[in-house]
């Protein structure tokens, strides 16, 4: 494996490794960027075929953050965590208190959380051995589930694309394509449901694609339709590299907007997106709640100032739109080009 070349390519100073024999703990920390603050990220337990995706997992998703939070107005870096899952049998308690003592060790320069196959209870579990861990249950003074402000940020900024794209202040007898109707894709269809859109939805599980229809009288597209459907917003909510060259020329609406992350399979995803005149909210600015949310339980928490927050989302979204309007640029480069000012005005003290 080509680690330092790997670290190169992704920009990278630190990454971290650790190995417990006793409960089979593999686990890579990459921390991308710490000018705003110490890094903060989630913690990716996943079964990989090699050590080298995982860090090139690792790699990839602690930049994503470092610009998710740049953007998002949080004083944190960009972190993230990945566990190679034991494909045998294992002790997870053991596992993630071995997690928890390898992130005490680093002191704090990294905050773990919750990620994909990863649990409140997990988090708890870390929290036995370490402080630097968000996202721990609300009774031990926690901001617990981050989904429903993912959620609210998402409807946020498709707010701000309606307004930019469509001329409307709300969004009242709209229509909305979800995919993915998980944690975050439900709650955000609720959120949608409840300001008068019309939604449909697609869900590899069907149990879950049926609660929408039953709760929220969503229609239900086959998984392989839904990029088909015509509406006014896309709403990618489930895994990333939802938009490729497959999928991008199928589209029939006028705005991309969910919380997927990594939505482009490739940057020039984004270019295409432009070029077909399809608005796209880059995925890192939208989908932030969930980071502002367990950026405050840093801070001690308080759920009020995150949704106030998370609603800021619109603000940012608005500007991205009209910014790419004035300077005919995709709105992912716009992105992009905000947090790198962020970042340069804070190495400058500004
Ligand atoms: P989840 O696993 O709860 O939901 C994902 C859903 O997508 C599942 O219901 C799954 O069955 C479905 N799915 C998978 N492949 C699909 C396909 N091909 N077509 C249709 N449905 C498919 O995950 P989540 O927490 O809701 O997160 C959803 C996305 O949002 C992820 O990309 C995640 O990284 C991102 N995200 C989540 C949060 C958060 O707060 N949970 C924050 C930021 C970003």
């Amino acid at each position: 494996m080509d680690l330092f070349g790997q670290m190169a390519t992704y920009d990278y100073g630190e990454v971290h490794v650790a190995r417990d024999r006793a409960s089979d703990l593999r686990a890579i920390v990459a921390i991308h960027d710490t000018r705003l603050g110490p890094a903060l990220g989630g913690c990716r337990f996943l079964v990989y075929d090699k050590d080298e995706a995982a860090l090139v997992d690792a790699l990839r998703l602690a930049r994503g953050m470092t610009y998710k939070a740049a953007l998002a107005g949080i004083d944190h870096g960009g972190g993230k965590a990945v566990l190679l899952r034991p494909r045998g049998h294992f002790d997870r308690v053991a596992l993630f208190r071995a997690f928890g003592r390898f992130v005490d060790d680093l002191g704090g320069h990294y905050i773990t959380a919750e990620d994909s196959g990863t649990s409140l209870e997990d988090m708890e579990v870390i929290r036995a051995v370490t402080r630097h861990v968000t996202g721990v249950s609300t009774q031990n003074g926690g901001s617990g589930d981050p989904s429903p402000f993912t959620a609210l940020g998402v409807r946020r900024g498709i707010e701000a694309c309606v307004k930019h794209r469509l001329g409307r202040d709300d969004l009242a007898g709209l229509h909305v394509a979800v995919q993915g109707v998980g944690h975050v894709g439900h709650h955000l269809c609720r959120e949608l449901h409840d300001r008068g859109v019309k939604l449909t939805v697609a869900d590899v599980d069907p149990l879950k694609a049926e609660r929408a229809r039953r709760e929220l009288g969503a229609e239900i597209a086959p998984i392989e339709r839904i990029f088909d459907v015509e509406c006014d917003v896309l709403a990618p909510c489930a895994l990333g590299s939802a938009l490729n060259d497959a999928t991008i020329p199928r589209l029939r609406c006028p705005i991309v907007a969910g919380a997927a992350n990594n939505q482009l399979a490739e940057p020039r995803h984004g270019d295409s997106l432009f070029q077909r005149g399809i608005l796209y909210a880059p995925d890192y600015a939208i989908n932030a709640g969930g980071l502002i949310n367990v950026a405050e339980e840093v801070k001690g928490y308080d759920a009020a100032r995150a949704t106030e927050r998370t609603l800021k989302i619109y603000d940012t979204l608005l500007e991205i739109c009209e910014r790419s309007a004035r300077l005919q640029l995709p709105t992912y480069r716009v992105a992009d080009t905000m947090v790198e000012e962020r970042l340069a005005q804070r190495a400058r003290g500004v």
